[in-house]
């Protein structure tokens, strides 16, 4: 927290709008739009809650077919199966660990061949970095077939200067405890298409028709924020840019840290981007460093260090067993790649220049390295 949120919590104490709906979740979605750029933004309850009304505003229903990177949260693809709808997962390439373009061209192909194309594509832009978007849209535009951005990491991301999580029909962020900003749980749903904003209100308020009695024709969700959360989030929304230079600087400091030794390969920035660095994640070559992951997890695990895995491919989650998947080249499956050798490093905004420094020590013991050049390590409020 900014250390302002109470602010707008006693306001709404002071008022009564302690409810799903008020002044501040109308605040938060009119300063959200505008701080992102669309015409009209949604506060829901989740970033799943967001997902999922994409989906349905998409009249994704039964036996369709979505396409959805296979790298990511399963968040990402759950609210497919709540529409009855078959997941077909994409790999990564290797530039930005995002859909690869290549594999979404094969995968459409073979989908239009057999006259059954996707009814939309999931796009996620992973531990901050957004996805090769002018080459992913121009294929789906090619296909006619809607994205929904999954922008739940990459909040404060630009890409060749425009805003993470705007390129899609539809956008999605998250407000989860452990996201870039946070309301404690949250979303939101943003699009330029206004109307269908609307109708995701509606839908996201259990689909009440407008009668003075309780009248309903559509199946309704209970899916709308909290006045009392939407006030943290305007705060947080004013703390946004500083929080993206904290991890940017986080991650520096582990780059100049830790660059150095043998096999190791930070998440690269994509060119003409300026990512905000939700999580610094690398990946370690075990041939070329002679040290494995696990190894090297272990020994954070005894320091009592959570660093964790990179997320484990959906297409070889038991919960996806069975669903259609395409690799980025026909021996190359980067996803499965990255799972077995990447990392993601402690990179909370209220880390210490200290307790980097012990993260660092760590890492570097392992490999036998224990000289630190304490000198890059003066960057901004992380001075040790
Ligand atoms: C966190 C996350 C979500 C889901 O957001 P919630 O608000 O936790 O429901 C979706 N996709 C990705 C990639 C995420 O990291």
């Amino acid at each position: 927290m900014s250390g302002k949120e109470q602010h707008y919590i006693n306001e709404a104490f002071r008022t009564n709008w302690i409810a799903p709906l008020g002044p501040n979740v109308d605040a938060f979605e009119v300063e959200f739009a505008k701080a992102v750029g669309v015409k009209a933004a949604l506060a829901v309850s989740s970033g799943t809650a967001a997902i999922h009304l994409a989906l349905a505003l998409l009249n994704v229903s039964n036996g369709d077919k979505v396409f959805c990177s296979t790298l990511t949260f399963v968040a990402s693809a759950n609210p497919i199966l709540y529409q009855g709808a078959d997941p077909v997962f994409i790999d990564s390439e290797p530039d930005s660990w995002n859909m690869s373009p290549q594999a979404l061209i094969k995968a459409m192909q073979e989908a239009g061949r057999e006259g059954n194309l996707p009814k939309a594509v999931i796009v996620v832009n992973l531990y901050g970095q957004s996805s090769k978007m002018d080459e992913i849209i121009e294929i789906c535009n090619t296909y006619d077939v809607p994205i929904i951005e999954d922008a739940a990491e990459s909040l404060g991301t630009t890409y060749k200067g425009r805003v993470s999580g705007t390129f899609g029909e539809f956008g999605i962020y998250s407000f989860n405890g452990n996201k870039i900003i946070t309301t404690s749980g949250g979303g939101m749903l943003v699009s330029d298409n206004t109307e269908a904003i609307n109708k995701a209100r509606f839908l996201a308020s259990q689909a009440r028709d407008p009668a003075p009695h309780y009248q309903h024709s559509v199946t309704g969700y209970n899916y709308r924020l909290s006045n009392l959360l939407a006030g943290v989030g305007r705060t947080q929304l004013e703390v946004l840019a500083s929080r993206v230079e904290t991890r940017r600087n986080i991650f520096e400091i582990y780059y100049h840290g830790l660059a150095d030794l043998p096999g190791i390969n930070f998440m690269p920035e994509l060119e003409n981007t300026r990512m905000n660095r939700w999580l610094t994640t690398l990946t370690i070559n075990e041939a070329e460093s002679g040290v494995t992951v696990s190894r090297l997890l272990k020994s954070f695990e005894k320091e009592n260090i959570e660093v964790r895995p990179v997320w484990k491919p959906l297409h070889t989650q038991p919960l996806f067993q069975g669903c259609q998947y395409y690799p980025h080249e026909e021996n190359n499956h980067v996803a499965e790649h990255l799972f077995k050798s990447g990392i993601c490093l402690p990179s909370g905004s209220g880390l210490t220049g200290e307790e980097q420094l012990r993260v660092i020590k760590c890492f570097r013991d392992v490999f036998n390295k224990t000289i630190i050049n304490r000198s890059y390590l003066i960057l901004g409020k992380h001075e040790v």
